[in-house]
Formats: structure tokens, sequence, C-alpha cells
């Protein structure tokens, strides 16, 4: 997209370049604090280089995650009830863990974040979404268990875990216009939470345009590809090598992996500083980032019913092509002839 149509993007009331913003991170919801921890893992950028303004053209940021913070009980709990009253804006709200049905029982709660100052009684996880989410510049849920309802919303379900898109409904959209953006993965990978969080911010600094998101609200420069097309193991599963136990170097498909129909980046990108993923480090790809996990791709470590058919079709011609490369390698692993000493038949 060229600077005009950045300009022009941005050129709506709610898309003033924002100066600073704070980064409200509610981590209320059914969840591990898995997104929490992973993201102290990113590397591009780092959340250091967020919040110390360490990248030209961002706003200020101010992030408070209970996780991370240096302030406790109150002292934490103010800020949220400030966004919550109005007085503290513009804010991005930042949701980890999956959103419960408080109203699928006669008493009790399922989830909390704080008390309220007069009554002392818990202020459930759904409440602070309704009265913080129409205030927010902007709402991100991350992690699959927010963005899906993820392991907490597995048939059965007696939590009524859903994600926040589901809560909120599809349609909801944030002061800024912004859909629900969603950064799924079990827990999510790191520079993925970091990356669009900056994205974000980018956009609210007017300096880029509306977040591309897909159908499932990811967004799409991180979540179209699939595992299988940035796999370290892609060339072993096209020659038809395919391990039958752990420890193999070659393709595990028949393990269990779901890369070949997941949409993930962390074959090409690795987990941490561009090292590791999954597959690529021997773990199946379980499709911890899709809508459908985990349901759909259970019992895991059985082979994926979609791979018998294309994984005997590759064995047809897989073999094939590999012992003819042999050939050629034979070939290419020799210096043409040319290059050998000639010995003089006068010598
Ligand atoms: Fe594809 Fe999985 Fe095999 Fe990698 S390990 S090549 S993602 S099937
Ligand atoms: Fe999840 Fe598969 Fe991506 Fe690993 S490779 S993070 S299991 S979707």
């Amino acid at each position: 997209m060229t600077d005009e149509a950045v300009r022009q993007e941005n050129d709506r009331p709610d898309a003033r370049p924002l100066g600073e913003v704070d980064i409200l991170w509610l981590n209320g919801g059914l969840g591990c604090d898995g997104e929490s921890v992973a993201m102290t893992g990113a590397t591009q950028p780092s959340v250091e280089d967020l919040v110390l303004g360490a990248l030209p053209g961002l706003p200020r940021v101010r992030l408070h995650n209970p996780f991370l913070a240096y302030e406790n009980g109150e002292e934490f709990l103010s800020l949220f009830r400030r966004a919550a009253e109005g007085s503290l804006e513009p804010f991005i709200l930042v949701v980890e863990g999956s959103i419960p049905d408080e109203g699928n029982k006669a008493e009790g709660y399922w989830a909390s974040f704080g008390a309220d100052a007069l009554t002392g009684q818990p202020i459930t996880t759904n409440e602070w979404v309704d009265r913080l989410a129409p205030r927010a510049w902007a709402v991100m849920a991350v992690g699959t268990c927010a963005a899906y309802g993820g392991i907490h919303a597995m048939q059965g379900n007696p939590t009524g875990a859903m994600g926040l898109a589901d809560y909120l409904g599809r349609d909801w959209k944030s002061k800024a216009g912004i859909p629900v953006v969603n950064v799924p993965g079990c827990p999510t990978m790191p520079d993925n939470i970091t990356e669009t969080l900056l994205y974000l911010l980018y956009q609210a600094a007017a300096r880029a345009p509306m977040i591309p998101l897909d159908e499932s609200l990811r967004p799409t420069w991180l979540f179209t590809e699939t595992v299988h097309e940035g796999c370290d193991r892609g060339g072993y599963y096209e020659q038809a090598q395919f391990a039958e136990e752990y420890g193999s170097r070659h393709c595990i498909v028949k393990l269990g992996c779901w890369g070949p129909v997941v949409q993930c980046n962390v074959g090409k990108r690795g987990w941490m500083a561009g090292v590791g993923g999954c597959p690529n480090v021997g773990g199946i790809c379980i499709g911890c980032t899709m809508p459908g996990f985990p349901d759909k791709f259970m019992p895991f470590m059985d082979q994926p019913p979609g791979s018998l058919l294309s994984s005997h079709a590759v064995m047809t011609y897989g073999r094939a092509i590999h012992a003819l490369r042999r050939f050629t390698q034979d070939s290419l692993n020799k210096e043409p002839e040319w290059r050998r000493r000639k010995v003089s038949s006068k010598q």
C-alpha cells in the first residue's frame, strides 16, 4: 500500500495519531498465563523494544500485565478501574484466557479478576470485558483460549467457555473500528504476540493501514501459510521418507502431524530467536492455532485421516524420485574430467 493510501485509510476521526497508549492485559479468562510467559521470549520485537521506545514512530507505550507488573493489589487494579470509568484512554485491551458463560449456573462464578472495592466481591472477567471493551481503542485476544475457547471449550464444556469474538459478537468493532484481533496458539508464538501489538501501535500512530485479518480474525501475514509450507522436514515428506518413531529426522506425518493443513508460521519463523518450531524439532503439529482445536485434531498422535491419501500419493513417486536423485548426486559429487592432471605421453 502506498503512503497516500495509508494516509487515506487513516483519514478518519478515530484514526488521529496517538502519542501514547496504555496496554491493559486482562489475564482473568480461563487460561494458564501461557501467553504472558511466552511473550517474555519475544525478540522481533521484544517486549523491551515496545515499552522502552526502541522503535521509531511508535506511540509511547505503558504495558500493564499482572504477570509482569511490579505493582500488585489495588495499586495495579486501579488502572483497570480508571479505564472502566473512562478516565484512562486511549488503551489497547489484551485478553488472555477464554470467556466463560456466567449465566449457565445458579450461583458462583467461573472466572474473576480483582474484587469490588465496596462489596469485596469478585469482579468477574465477563464484567471487566463488558466495561473495558467498549472503551478500548483496539482489542486483542491472545492465545487460542481467548481467540476461540481452546481447551476449556472442548466438547462437554461445563463452563460454557468461548472465544472473545464469540462473546462480543463476530461483527463487534472497537472504538477505532477494528474487529477483535485474534492471535492464536497454545501458547502463542512469542513474536506473533509482539509483532501484532507492534502493528496495532503503528496503526495507532497512523503509520499503518487497517490491520488485515482473515475470516477467523487472525493477522493474514502471520496465519495464511501452513506449517508444512515452511517445515524443515518438507524435503523428507516429498521423498516419502516417513518416521515410524520419534527421534527420526524424517517427516512425522505418520506420527500425527497436522502441518499440511494447519495455518501457522512457526515452521518458517521458529519459536524463539528463529530457533525451534514444533515439527522442526520433532514435535507433531496438533493444530493449536486453528478454531477447531482441540476437538477436530483428536485423538492426538494418530495419523491425520487426510494424510493417509496424500502420503500414499507421495509414496508412488517420492521413493523413485529419491532413488533417481542419488544417481544425479553421485555424478554431481565428481569433478569434471578435464580438471584432472593430464599425464603427458612424452614424459
Ligand atoms: Fe509436513 Fe509435518 Fe512432515 Fe513437517 S513434519 S513436512 S509439517 S507433515
Ligand atoms: Fe501449534 Fe502446530 Fe503451530 Fe506448533 S506448529 S504452534 S502445534 S499450530
